[in-house]
């Protein structure tokens, strides 16, 4: 094939009209911008119509269309029809609200291009140097080390890798499970992330080596539990290898005992790993950094930056206190990947640290960000989720016709209208309904979850653009809706 037969001027990629890339690049940014600020103004989320979604039937695209085109599609089909977690009034699940100057520095960090597996890169500068604040920010001392991957579910599988091989007796990297001693037992409350059940898989210990210790009635891990178990597998010459703490659950927010599991760990000689998916960055509050008090005596820390920190998707990070421990646990060389005394690769290779060989340059979004807003900034916007929790959690506690059904921990709030006098099971429908239509209704979107046979509403703080306001809305909608429903149902029951 000669050049010209690919057509455009070099037959690369590359824009053939380079001023006509430019324009739609900087409608983009400018539409992007418009976005943000009118926020307010629009649906925290919509669903997409039924002729929307034939758009995404359409056949495998052979032939070249104009990128002005494609990014008019990308504007009226795709942008609008976003999950909506950027709006102030998103309580969903647990995710952050985006930023700009993240979303500035993906783009800059994909121009750039550099892969993060390793290099003598500015690029793999930056990562070490967010990994590193990232520790500090986690108070582990400058020996640990630290990695940046996907997210929380690949941060706490890396730590629960090295949690495995560090207890196993045997040097498992190289022998397997089959040469081990004895079976080897991990304990995290009921309320542990399912990533956990994912982790223990693909480790190849089985789901039921994952001990599920009953949680109190603050959704807190029960120690006596957990000891007792301790004591039961060491009886059935199994190894108590590793206790999983979660820092701030995703059904609650609640968070372990981190000290008190910091000493049974220590004095029975386990591996303590914290998924601090939700509220490890609660150690940056200057209000609540205490609520996370223990957490520094870990093995291994997981962490989610595109939570709390608002890095846009996606930023997680996995911290452990011994560096040589963690690298041996994936280092692994390669001929064609040899650090090398001059050039390129003249440093240490990153892939020695995590389970991908190629990785995105995400540091670099996390490194502008922190250094345009600065790490206090973000603590206090911490800080102000936790407030708002917890005025939520007053207004329903004062609410008669609300029930609170977890007490707020930090900046999670499970209710549930109760008008009384309901069967559970209509209560339960009745808060779906509820739900569905609040979510429908675009003004605002927390989640639902069961607890201890209960549906309710569960919401979510995290969010560095939610005002007092936007709760006090949220209540009036859930009333509202809750008004009507009653009108409905009498009306067909009269
Ligand atoms: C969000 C979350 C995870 C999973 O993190 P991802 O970033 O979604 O992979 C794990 N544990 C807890 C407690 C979480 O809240």
């Amino acid at each position: 094939m000669n050049d010209q037969d690919l057509g455009g001027p070099s037959g690369s990629l590359d824009p053939e009209d380079w001023s006509a890339f430019r324009r739609v690049a900087h409608a983009a940014v400018d539409d992007a911008i418009a976005r943000i600020v009118n926020l307010r103004d629009g649906p925290v989320w919509q669903p997409m119509p039924d002729p929307a979604r034939v758009r995404f039937h359409r056949p495998l695209p052979m032939t070249p269309e104009p990128l002005a085109e494609i990014y008019a599609e990308v504007k009226e089909g795709v942008l609008p029809y976003a999950m909506g977690n950027v709006h102030p009034r998103f309580f969903s699940w647990y995710m952050g609200a985006g930023d700009l100057t993240g979303a500035l520095a993906d783009f800059l960090a994909a121009v750039d291009g550099s892969n993060l597996g390793g290099g003598d890169t500015a690029a793999a500068a930056v990562d070490r140097q967010v990994t590193d604040w990232v520790r500090q920010m986690m108070g582990f001392p400058a020996e640990a080390s630290a990695a940046l991957v996907s997210g929380g579910s690949m941060a706490n599988i890396i730590g629960l890798t090295a949690a495995r091989n560090a207890m196993a007796g045997v040097d498992l990297r190289h022998h397997g499970l089959e040469a081990m001693p004895r079976p080897l037992a991990f304990y995290a409350s009921d309320q542990v992330h399912s990533c956990h059940k994912k982790a223990m898989n693909l480790l190849g210990l089985g789901l039921n080596a994952l001990r599920r210790v009953p949680s109190d009635a603050a959704y807190r891990m029960d120690l006596t539990e957990l000891e007792a178990m301790i004591r039961a597998d060491l009886a059935r010459g199994i190894r108590p290898a590793c206790v999983i703490a979660t820092a701030g659950t995703t059904n609650t927010g609640s968070i372990d005992d981190l000290a008190g599991l910091a000493d049974l760990c220590r004095s029975h000689g386990i591996w303590l790993h914290v998924d601090g998916c939700i509220g490890a960055l609660l150690a940056i509050a200057p209000q609540n950094a205490h609520l996370v008090k223990g957490m520094e005596r870990a093995h291994s820390l997981a962490l989610d930056l595109h939570k709390w920190l608002h890095a846009p998707f996606d930023a997680g990070c996995v911290v452990i206190r011994d560096r040589t421990l963690h690298r041996e646990t994936f280092a692994e060389e390669a001929e064609y990947l040899e650090q090398a005394e001059r050039g390129l690769a003249a440093t240490e290779f990153l892939h020695h640290y995590t389970l991908e060989t190629t990785r995105s340059f995400r540091a670099l979004k996390l490194w502008m960000m922190l250094k345009q807003h600065g790490v206090l900034r973000f603590g206090q916007l911490i800080d102000r989720n936790i407030a708002q929790a917890r005025y939520l959690g007053k207004r329903v506690a004062a609410n008669p016709r609300l029930e609170l059904l977890a007490p707020v921990a930090t900046s999670i709030v499970c209710f549930r209208v109760n008008p009384g006098g309901m069967a559970e099971s209509a209560l339960d429908r009745l808060n779906h309904e509820i739900l569905f239509r609040l979510q429908e209704s675009g003004i605002a979107a927390p989640s639902g979850t069961t607890l201890h046979g209960h549906f309710c509403l569960r919401v979510a703080f995290c969010n560095h653009r939610t005002q007092r306001e936007d709760v006090d809305l949220l209540l009036a909608t859930v009333e509202e809706i809750a008004g009507a429903m009653e009108v409905d149902m009498k009306a067909r029951t009269d």
